[in-house]
């Protein structure tokens, strides 16, 4: 839809994952008339994954960029804006004026502001990592998990996420090997039990990875036991990076309350945050689900909630 400027925007959805793209229907369908900045990665974590399999409505799957695409054609048809354009920098100085700066020098006035600009995952940063991606190498066991029914996979981090997707792994696959850089796991104790207590979660301290093995798909890891200084090579057919993600929360530091690990901090079941009309949505404020069909509830929330605060001031 081409692009028309307002002076002052009822609402200015940041990010064009899940999160934005329903917030986005939400507000457009409120009549808000939402522009949203869809940033340097439009549809979010969903393009760079083949199938989606755990979305409802879609029984028999649908790869990640076609449901994105799905999504931005929804949000269009009821007339949201688009700006291929990625936010620099905000000033939630003024209440009723928030202001939003893209690359492109824009500078975009607005009363309320939805935050989705997602999380994205670490990777370890080998050259056969990124080879590999989405041919076995995955951030994601929720996603790609089923992948590898009754296979042996390996899980790198140690963590909560890391712990949290071995679990996850050890339902379906017959072997998890679990590489963990260092002597101790980072995780809470009780998610460190869990995985100790599982059977077939095959635990390797002091374990780095050097290279994942394979051509087209992934065939091994070529690991070092730095405790004695030995290399050996892993079997597996799924490798799983779980050493935590980065929210994309950098340009708000300076006006929204941010955790220890950079996740917005909204009010109790709300999307609402500190700064009145200013809402966040999807995983830069969630750490525990992290799902697609969550970080879409989450931008309905905050559409809903973006509706409701313009009504109480005035609009
Ligand atoms: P963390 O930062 O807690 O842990 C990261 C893990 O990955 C550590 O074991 C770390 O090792 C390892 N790691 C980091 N970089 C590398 C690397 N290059 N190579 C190998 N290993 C590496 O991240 P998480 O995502 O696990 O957790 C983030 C936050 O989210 C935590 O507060 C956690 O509690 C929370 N969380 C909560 C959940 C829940 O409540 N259900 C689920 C998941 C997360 P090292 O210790 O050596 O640095």
């Amino acid at each position: 839809m081409e692009f028309t400027e307002r002076k002052l925007e009822q609402c200015v959805i940041i990010g064009a994952g899940p999160a934005g793209y329903t917030a986005a229907i939400y507000a457009s369908r409120a009549a808000l008339h939402p522009l949203l900045l869809a940033g340097p990665q439009p549809g979010g974590q969903l393009m760079i994954t083949n199938e989606v399999e755990n979305f409802p409505g879609f029984p028999e799957g649908i790869m990640g960029p076609e449901l994105m695409d799905l999504f931005r054609k929804q949000a269009e048809r009821f007339g949201t804006r688009i700006l291929y354009e990625s936010v620099t920098e905000v000033d939630f100085s003024n209440p009723n004026c928030h202001l939003i700066k893209t690359d492109q020098g824009r500078t975009i006035e607005t009363r309320t502001v939805i935050v989705c600009t997602g999380a994205s995952a670490k990777w370890l940063g080998l050259e056969s990592e990124q080879r590999l991606n989405g041919k076995g190498v995955s951030a994601c066991a929720v996603c790609d998990g089923f992948f590898f029914r009754g296979q042996e996979v390996a899980v790198v981090g140690g963590g909560d996420t890391a712990c949290e997707e071995a679990h996850y792994l050890s339902k379906l696959c017959t072997t998890v090997h679990m590489l963990v850089r260092s002597h101790k796991f980072r995780a809470s104790k009780i998610m460190e039990q869990r995985v100790r207590n599982t059977p077939n979660i095959k635990i390797y301290m002091n374990t780095e990875t050097l290279e994942i093995l394979g051509q087209d798909s992934v065939e091994g890891v070529r690991v070092i036991h730095k405790d004695i200084n030995q290399e050996s090579v892993i079997p597996v057919k799924g490798f799983f990076v779980a050493i935590g993600h980065k929210p994309n929360t950098d340009f708000l530091k300076p006006w929204l309350r941010l955790d220890d690990n950079g996740y917005v901090v909204t009010k109790p079941d709300s999307t609402a945050t500190d700064v009145p009309g200013v809402f966040v949505a999807g995983d830069a404020q969630d750490k525990v689900y992290r799902q697609a069909v969550t970080a879409a509830g989450t931008g309905c929330m905050a559409a809903l909630e973006a509706e409701r605060y313009l009504a109480s001031v005035g609009h």
